[in-house]
């Protein structure tokens, strides 16, 4: 189960029935990320960012830019 969170509201919800999402970033082409919708406002919310403690971020670790992508799952890297 993924952690969701809303912007507006925010608020942390956990949602089973996350959506995949295919988009186009600007800069790095097509990505996939989860989004599940606010049980508050029913806006479009993105997964909570997963602080990693300890350790740095390394430098084949990469992004799309987005904040959701990711990483190497992103369709951009298969
Ligand atoms: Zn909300």
């Amino acid at each position: 189960m993924a952690s969701f969170l809303c912007r507006d509201c925010n608020l942390v919800f956990e949602d089973k029935k996350a959506i995949k999402k295919e988009y186009h970033d600007y800069i790095f082409g097509p990505c996939e990320k989860y989004i599940a919708y606010c049980p508050e406002c029913k806006g479009e919310c993105s997964e909570k960012p997963v602080p990693k403690p300890g350790k740095a971020k390394q430098a084949t670790q990469v992004e799309c830019g987005s904040g959701a992508c990711q990483g190497p799952a992103c369709s951009r890297f298969q």
